[in-house]
């Protein structure tokens, strides 16, 4: 069942944040219904500009519709990762999205500004949710320019003054996550006194947290250990920190990385196992049965299901 973004937002405000899970694949989409479907947990599909380009934003689309019809239960939104004016203007067009985020946070504040409120007018007159950044991430995600050598905080100051003046529903915060595998170098924390601050100042306003992924230990080391080269250092977001983030309105985090490293890790291992395979069809269903398993323990870990709660159908009234 299709939701409004908005709608999901709110009902999960305090509570419990929604799972914004980056997919581009059919094994993917697969595996998220799936685990969604174990959780019966609502859920955020998100499509970035990049990967848009890789797949087309039409089959992106179809395959989303078959995903409704096959897996009826399961109650989602399909959202537009970093898009700038040229893809929030074809998403809204679509009409597949319950929201859309344009990312003009490595503009000036007023640049910034400026660039939302025309994405807010054109997504409102349709119905559809709009994400904006402010502040800057360190990492790289999906060819994004590779702009923060440093992360430029959000200040709580400037977060009120940007919502108020450009209309947009929800917003993604600087808060010390960075975007990519490559993470936590020490014991860089998230900035929790920051959000505090900045929720002060919005009280009940959805707040967005990027790079949410965890970056397990584990699975890095099996990758290693099947003949990957990542750096072992690399730590992401802690499950206790996404927990903690809940309470000061943070109602959506973005997973990219850690299906890619599921997907990265089973395909590596199985084919180091099997040299004499070729079949995409084996690897694939295991790693379907992975990203389903993930899924399914990470909406758990972001809070769902919330006490007294039993359903996402009967919350929404739908
Ligand atoms: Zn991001």
């Amino acid at each position: 069942m299709r939701a409004r973004t908005a709608d999901l937002m709110q009902a999960a405000y305090g509570r419990y944040a929604l799972g914004a899970f980056n997919v581009c694949n059919l094994e993917q989409v697969h595996g998220l219904f799936r685990g969604a479907t174990q959780a019966k947990a609502p859920i955020l599909v998100q499509f970035s500009r990049v990967i848009r380009h890789y797949a087309h934003p039409r089959m992106l689309e179809q395959m989303l519709r078959a995903a409704e019809a096959v897996y009826p239960e399961v109650t989602f939104a399909v959202h537009l990762d970093h898009g700038d004016a040229a893809s929030c203007a074809d998403a809204i067009q679509s009409g597949d999205y319950g929201s859309v985020m344009i990312d003009a946070s490595h503009l000036p504040f007023e640049a910034n500004i400026a660039a939302t409120r025309q994405v807010v007018a054109q997504a409102h007159a349709r119905g559809i949710a709009v994400e904006a950044e402010l502040g800057l991430l360190q990492g790289i995600e999906d060819g994004m320019t590779p702009h923060a050598q440093e992360a430029i905080l959000t200040d709580p100051a400037q977060a009120e003054e940007f919502v108020r003046r450009t209309g947009c529903d929800s917003l993604a915060v600087a808060i010390g996550t960075s975007h990519g595998a490559y993470k936590f170098a020490g014991n860089q924390r998230l900035h929790f006194e920051r959000l505090a601050e900045i929720q002060r100042r919005l009280p009940g306003f959805p707040l967005v947290l990027h790079g949410g992924s965890a970056v397990p230990a584990e699975e890095v080391a099996r990758i290693n250990a099947a003949g990957g080269a990542l750096d072992l250092s690399a730590s992401g977001v802690a499950d206790a920190e996404l927990a903690q983030a809940v309470r000061f309105g943070v109602v959506k985090v973005n997973i990219g990385t850690d299906g890619r490293l599921i997907w990265t890790r089973v395909h590596r291992e199985f084919f180091r196992q099997q040299p004499k395979e070729f079949d995409f069809m084996p690897p694939g269903r295991v790693y379907m049965e992975a990203y389903a398993a993930f899924v399914a323990a990470k909406c758990a870990k972001l809070g769902w299901p919330p006490a007294g709660d039993t359903g996402p159908r009967e919350r929404l009234g739908g």
